[in-house]
């Protein structure tokens, strides 16, 4: 079979080599094709702003596989992460990472005796990782944060079914639900709903900041973590802490047709080109990905090697007892090919009898972009609508305009906010105000909901903007006669 590579920027080609050697030495390459793919930094430089070649993209689709190397990210305008772009646009929707001790890396957890073991499952795609971000106002800018039931459904079904395979009893599902009640309510609620299909697994639910003191104080209460996008990135490098730092963090990246196996970390630009960088999370990674195709003798064996070579005390400058010297990236290569074949004195992986060749299928290319619905036939009505302005005029004067604006139309004005905080029709004197305001209109009493469309809205929305700008537009509708939006703070 043929699997797609990417070496990757800074320490990328230097622990990639190493991953290829030690896969070379433990057979994998007999079974295995790696077809170098051109992405990165220097796809970037050329003026590609997705930074991947066509011929990447191609390939990477038809092997349904990619193995690459961390890649470097332009801060602020310009190209997008290149990771965040690869992972999106093939939907690996599901980021699967195993945050385990390793024998001989040395954390306050090892030396307290406290075992740590567990799995995130971060959601991939949606969150504030859709980058859609405006400026609305000179002072104000804003980034939409995205939840949706199927993009929720399927990490959630992702997450038990793993739980499942891996022979976990326990999910844990971490959220914000109790200030984003509907975007983390959503996220929480779809979790419950699947775990109603697999009852053999227990479940709970922690509030994000709560999460991480428990995991600091107790990681050895949790076995597996499903997140939103931002908090699981978060959340993800906490747990890395954990056990002994970045160097120690595999990453997969699933999705139905496509997937991408990583290390968490970057591409430690201080320590490229030195072939001193530690290929641990690189190795790992690697190893996700042989039993994600079936190859389960060869990760064992690896495994196994792995770490013998972690509990002789071969190490990189990174980790490790100071006592024994720190190897080169090479070196330390190599101290794990001659372990091929031993075992571990502590946790050695069980070596299968199968899974000595590759089994992977990839999945049909899709003939067009599906769709994925988890709610279908909703009935909604339209109540109103949310006008957010670009204006420096005070609550009172802005009501004024406003209630003058709805005169003759379906609405009143029923509230207007700044930052997210009611400061009008009451507020507090001590709000600080912003040049960005929302202003909601409903309907009038006795007009009733789903009496008409958005029209009236747009018609509403043209009269203000005779005189306002508004910068952007939500509109107010019921879902099966629930409220499809938030209160203010302080309504
Ligand atoms: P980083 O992970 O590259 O480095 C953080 C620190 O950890 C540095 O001191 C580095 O030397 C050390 N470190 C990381 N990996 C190591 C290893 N394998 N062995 C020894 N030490 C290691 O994070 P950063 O400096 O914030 O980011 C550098 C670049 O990497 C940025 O452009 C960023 O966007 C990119 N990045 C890429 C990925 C990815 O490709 N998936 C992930 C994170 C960051």
């Amino acid at each position: 079979m043929k699997i797609a590579l990417a070496h990757g920027d800074g320490i990328g080609p230097e622990i990639m080599t190493s991953v290829l050697e030690l896969f070379q030495a433990a057979g994998v390459m007999q079974h295995v094709e790696f077809v170098p793919v051109e992405m990165g930094q220097s796809v970037f430089e050329q003026g590609n702003t997705r930074g991947m070649t066509d011929g990447a993209i191609r390939t990477t689709e038809d092997c349904g596989i990619l193995f690459k190397g961390p890649m470097g990210t332009m801060k602020g305008a310009g190209g997008k992460s290149i990771n965040v772009t690869a992972r999106k646009i093939w939907n690996a929707f599901a980021n699967l990472r195993h945050f385990m001790a390793l024998p001989g890396v040395e954390t306050v957890y090892t030396r307290a005796g406290i075992p740590v073991s567990f799995y995130i499952v971060r959601e991939n795609i949606e969150d504030t990782y859709g980058g859609v971000e405006h400026r609305l106002s000179a002072d104000t800018i804003q980034g939409k944060r995205l939840i949706s039931a199927p993009g929720s459904d399927q990490v959630h079904r992702f997450a038990f079914q793993a739980a499942r395979r891996l022979g976990i009893q326990n999910i844990t599902c971490g959220h914000k639900a109790n200030i984003m009640k509907m975007t983390d309510g959503l996220f929480l609620e779809r979790f419950k709903a699947a775990a109603k299909d697999f009852p053999e697994i227990q479940t709970s639910d922690v509030i994000i900041d709560a999460l991480c003191m428990n995991l600091v104080v107790k990681p050895q209460n949790y076995q597996m973590i499903v997140l939103p996008n931002l908090q699981g990135d978060i959340v993800s490098d906490l747990a890395a802490g954990l056990v002994g730092g970045l160097g120690f963090a595999p990453s997969a990246n699933i999705g139905k047709h496509i997937s991408i196996f990583e290390a968490v970390h970057g591409t430690a630009p201080d320590i490229a080109g030195r072939g001193i960088a530690n290929p641990t999370a690189l190795i790992l990674s690697g190893l996700m990905m042989l039993r994600h195709i079936g190859f389960t003798k060869p990760a064992a064996v690896i495994h196994n090697a792995l770490f013998a070579a972690l509990e002789a005390g071969v190490r990189t400058g990174d980790f490790g007892d100071k006592s024994k010297p720190a190897l080169s990236t090479k070196d330390f290569t190599k101290g794990i090919i001659e372990r091929l074949g031993q075992k571990p004195k502590a946790a050695a992986a069980p070596v299968p009898e199968d899974g000595t060749s590759p089994n992977f299928k990839r999945p049909e290319r899709p003939a067009h972009q599906e769709v994925i619905r988890t709610f279908a036939n909703v009935v909604t009505q339209v109540t109103g609508c949310d006008l957010y302005l670009d204006t420096n005029l005070s609550p009172i004067a802005l009501a004024d305009e406003m209630s003058r604006a709805a005169h003759d139309t379906p609405f009143k004005l029923t509230l207007i906010s700044n930052r997210g905080t009611q400061v009008w029709p009451t507020g507090s004197v001590f709000t600080e105000c912003v040049d960005y305001y929302r202003v909601r209109f409903e309907l009038k009493d006795g007009v009733a909901p789903g009496s008409f469309g958005q029209s009236r809205c747009i018609s509403l929305l043209d009269k203000v903007a005779e005189k306002f700008t508004v910068c952007s537009y939500e509109l107010l509708r019921t879902f099966d006669g629930v409220k499809g939006y938030s209160m203010a703070q302080g309504q």
